[in-house]
């Protein structure tokens, strides 16, 4: 067992891979080899992108790797000015060129340059791919995903009743977390201290459809660096997903996130990282 200690090139004769050399010069002969690098994500923790340089030296095709589950940046300044917001029950759709193409429920952040957080996070691969071929990319997100317009548009009317003297900023205090009533106020254009009873059916309208389509519009993605998976990797069609070798040369094995695959969150990209691993160690092994 040796640690600390870089792996930076595979030895190999053309058939088979023979042992591996580190960056001190040390070489090793070996019958087996497992390339268990990692991704390029969260490079703090090792994860240096050596394996897809490594599969590449000895004729593996690297699938072009990208962040995933990674925060996104929003345009406009909204997100910044409710930094630290967290919304729990609540829908997010992702819209790429105006098609709504994934929605999930659950919880999510807003930081100091745009959005992150559990649903988010499971967002962002598709939200990537969309980025990298110039698309328009909106987070739309659904305040009160457990009541239809009907319902919604009953509790409005219910709350304004109810503070009828009230401004419609002080009308909202039960409805929306603090920091969001501002920005639902300059969103909708209803004036901050108009009286919830003078607020017109259009202007009750304009907050009912912001309330269900809050959008934000993605710029960026962040980068590797926050990404807490790498999606891309080395072709799956090259390794043999029996014994995990690889299809192309002999004793060579793979195994983790330097494989083109890449999971949800929830438990998903280690367990394919044990899984992986396991198997490429029993086949090494035998
Ligand atoms: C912040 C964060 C949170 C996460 N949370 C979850 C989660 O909740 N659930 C989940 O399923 N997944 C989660 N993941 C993802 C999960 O950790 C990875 O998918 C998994 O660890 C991949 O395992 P691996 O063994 O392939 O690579 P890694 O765990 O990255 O290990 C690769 C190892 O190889 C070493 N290495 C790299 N290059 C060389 C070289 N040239 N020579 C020698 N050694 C080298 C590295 O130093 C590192 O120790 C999270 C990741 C991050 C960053």
């Amino acid at each position: 067992m040796r640690t600390d200690c870089r792996i930076k090139r595979l030895i190999a004769d053309g058939e088979r891979v023979t042992g591996a050399e580190t960056t001190r010069g040390d070489t090793y002969d070996a019958d087996a080899v497992i390339v268990a690098t990692g991704g390029a994500s969260y490079p703090a923790t090792g994860s240096s992108g050596d394996g897809y340089r490594l599969a590449e030296s000895v004729g593996h095709t690297i699938i072009p790797i990208r962040p995933a589950l990674v925060p996104l940046e929003t345009a406009g300044g909204i997100a910044q000015r409710l930094q630290g917001l967290s919304l729990r029950n609540v829908q997010a759709t992702l819209r790429v060129n105006g098609k709504k193409t994934q929605s999930l429920f659950g919880e999510m952040l807003f930081t100091h340059f745009g959005l992150t957080g559990p649903i988010i996070l499971s967002l962002s691969k598709t939200a990537v791919d969309a980025l990298h071929v110039e698309k328009d990319v909106v987070i739309s997100i659904d305040l009160k995903p457990a009541l239809d317009e009907q319902k919604l548009n009953a509790r409005l009317l219910r709350d304004f009743e109810t503070h009828s003297r009230a401004q419609f900023q002080t009308a909202l205090k039960e409805l929306l977390p603090r920091t969001l009533i501002p920005v639902c106020v300059d969103l909708t254009g209803i004036p901050h201290d108009k009286p919830a009873n003078q607020i017109t059916a259009v202007e009750r309208k304009k907050l009912l459809t912001w309330l269900k389509d809050f959008k934000l519009t993605v710029t960026d993605h962040r980068s590797f660096k926050e990404a807490i998976i790498t999606a891309g990797g080395v072709d799956l069609r090259e390794v043999d997903p029996r014994t995990m070798a690889s299809r192309l040369i002999g004793n060579l094995y793979f195994a983790g996130e330097v494989l083109d695959i890449d999971g949800d969150t929830g438990g998903y990209n280690l367990q394919a990282a044990f899984s992986t691993g396991w198997l490429a160690g029993r086949s090494a092994a035998d």
